[in-house]
């Protein structure tokens, strides 16, 4: 074996996570090699060209808006705006449409927000001034747990959570309602207006809305109402190709088309991973930043965790909210405008620019009946965003992009998505007519994708977007699932990180931050690896380098 062969942490998966544990762990001085499966870098954080017929059209074939990145220190720390991050704020983040041409936009100022509120509804704007209260005392109270580990939290967010939890007293039982209240409980004990509810029924829809301890989705407000919500300048993929280029600036290395097949075991320890085709690599450790249900169930040999332990990883949820993913995306040859809807505003907003989205409240309800029936919904609620509006540069001259997403369809379809793909995307195309006009004439070409073309695009068993389904009862110290949240596992030399790890999903970077402190905390200071997985073994003290 050479030299090359090993590193002092093999990283796998480049999505954005990967890579921030993989740019922070180089910044330290360790040798990282990072493996990815796909062609090119950034898993659901990309910007690729994908119609041949349409070579200048750039599409984000994953996520695109980022609110939680913004309450990070990622981009300071790794000095990200040098390696060519540029953020575009997206405000208002959110514009919820009536058909005949009214909006209420939601903005980074929630008096702001309010203001729009009254127009339709002067209850509902004093309720979403409280509700907007609240959720800035739940974001204060649950920010810092959320960037921190989830066992083992500072004592300066633990204690930091005492004053506040004082000065937010009166928030405390609302909060309580909201973090254990169904999404549609919530929306209705709050608020009448039906704009106001439909708009706060597509914000964002990560499980049935109908169960408890699903309404704190709409969390995601009041995170926006503090950090502002961005999206990156040239498209998604700027994230991880900044991220890509601290890494090697530190010398770290990447190899694309390198999918990792089995991880290496011996005497129970973890020592590097064999690639697809056979060539194996050894390191001191290995992260797996792919969804933790490949890295425990598919990669891990059977027999190394213990059985309880194995048993337990192969039931991590990844479809069980009854839910998957449409995503489609549309080149355009001309530019679409939401005409009817600019109209009737009288700011000078221009539609074009946020995410918008204009299913009613009852078409979301009767979605998620039937999705969670695996039943494909008569008309599939979504949010589209024409990104070429705030950055012209994703297309060529006078031409646009369009993105699209639905998180309600069926994870489990009784007529299999091969049998409606393209149905529904024409069904999608003439809802978006009814928005966009002219957008029938306009199009180039559209890619119509649900979970079985995300799970073999992205490597994602369910083509999960977060990985581990988003139940209430998954996040911190059950993320991916009890004993497996630590990012260090009871496996010597195996760590997690990534999606299915705490806090969550989404763009945010902060599974893999988390990560890649758990790993430098237990190497210990200096340039010694003194990691409590080592330890186990005996190979108390690991030289890097
Ligand atoms: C259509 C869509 C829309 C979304 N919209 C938003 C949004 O607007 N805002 C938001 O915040 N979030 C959004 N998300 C979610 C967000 O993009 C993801 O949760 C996040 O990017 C996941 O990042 P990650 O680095 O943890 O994992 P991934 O990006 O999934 O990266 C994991 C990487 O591991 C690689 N891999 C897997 N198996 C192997 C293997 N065996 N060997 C080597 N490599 C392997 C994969 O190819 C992938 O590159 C969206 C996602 C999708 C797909």
């Amino acid at each position: 074996m050479s030299a090359t062969n090993h590193s002092d942490a093999i990283v796998i998966g480049a999505g954005h996570n990967g890579l921030t544990t993989a740019a922070y762990l180089a910044k330290a001085g360790l040798d990282v090699q990072v493996f990815e499966a796909y062609e090119s870098i950034g898993g659901m954080l990309t910007a690729n060209a994908i119609f041949p017929e349409a070579p200048g059209h750039v599409f984000s074939e994953g996520g695109i808006q980022a609110s939680l990145f913004r309450a990070t220190t990622i981009e300071r720390d790794l000095d990200l705006q040098r390696y060519g991050l540029k953020q575009l704020i997206a405000d208002p983040f959110h514009v919820h449409l009536e058909p005949e041409g009214p909006s209420l936009a939601f903005w980074k100022d929630p008096v702001k927000t309010a203001e729009e509120i009254r127009y339709f509804s002067p209850k509902d704007a004093d309720a979403y001034l409280r509700f907007a209260r609240m959720l800035d005392a739940g974001v204060s109270l649950a920010l810092p747990y959320l960037t921190d580990h989830p066992l083992r939290p500072r004592p300066r967010t633990v204690l930091g959570m005492i004053p506040k939890a004082v000065r937010h007293r009166k928030e405390i039982q609302p909060l309580i309602r909201f973090f254990t209240g169904g999404h549609t409980d919530l929306i209705v004990e709050w608020f009448e207006h039906p704009l106001v509810r439909a708009a706060l029924a597509s914000m964002p829809p990560f499980c049935w809305m109908r169960y408890d301890g699903t309404g704190w989705a709409l969390i995601y407000l009041g995170i926006c109402h503090r950090t502002n919500s961005a999206r990156f300048q040239g498209g998604s993929g700027s994230l991880p190709r900044a991220l890509a280029a601290c890494l090697e600036a530190h010398g770290g290395r990447i190899r694309t088309s390198a999918r990792v097949e089995e991880l290496l075991v011996r005497d129970g320890t973890v020592t590097g991973v064999r690639l697809e085709g056979g060539e194996e690599f050894t390191s001191t450790i290995v992260v797996g930043a792919c969804s933790p249900t490949v890295t425990l169930n598919q990669l891990l040999p059977e027999g190394v965790l213990p059985d309880q332990m194995e048993r337990r990883a192969s039931m991590i949820p990844s479809q069980n909210t009854g839910a998957g993913n449409l995503k489609i995306d549309i080149a355009l040859k001309g530019r679409i405008t939401p005409t009817r809807h600019n109209a009737w505003r009288k700011d000078g907003l221009d539609l074009r620019d946020p995410i918008i989205s204009w299913h009613t409240y009852d078409e979301h309800i009767d979605a998620w009946d039937d999705a969670v029936g695996g039943r494909w919904p008569e008309r599939i609620p979504f949010i589209s965003i024409v990104p070429t509006s705030i950055d012209p540069t994703q297309a060529p001259d006078g031409q646009d992009t369009l993105w699209l997403w639905s998180g309600i369809i069926p994870s489990r379809p009784q007529e299999p998505w091969e049998d409606v793909r393209d149905e529904i995307g024409r069904k999608v195309l003439a809802d978006l007519g009814s928005v966009y006009d002219g957008i029938e004439d306009l199009v180039i070409n559209q890619r119509t994708y649900a979970a079985p073309d995300l799970e073999e695009r992205f490597f994602v068993p369910g083509g999960n977007v977060y990985h581990v389904d988003p139940f209430a009862l998954r996040f911190g110290p059950f993320r991916p699932a009890p004993g497996f949240s630590s990012y260090d596992t009871q496996v010597p030399g195996l760590f997690l990180t990534g999606a299915g790890t705490h806090p969550t999903g989404g763009i945010a970077g902060i599974p893999g931050q988390l990560a890649a402190q758990r790993i430098l905390k237990l190497a210990g200071k200096g340039d010694t690896l003194t990691a409590r997985a080592l330890r186990r073994t005996g190979r108390e003290k690991v030289k890097l380098g």
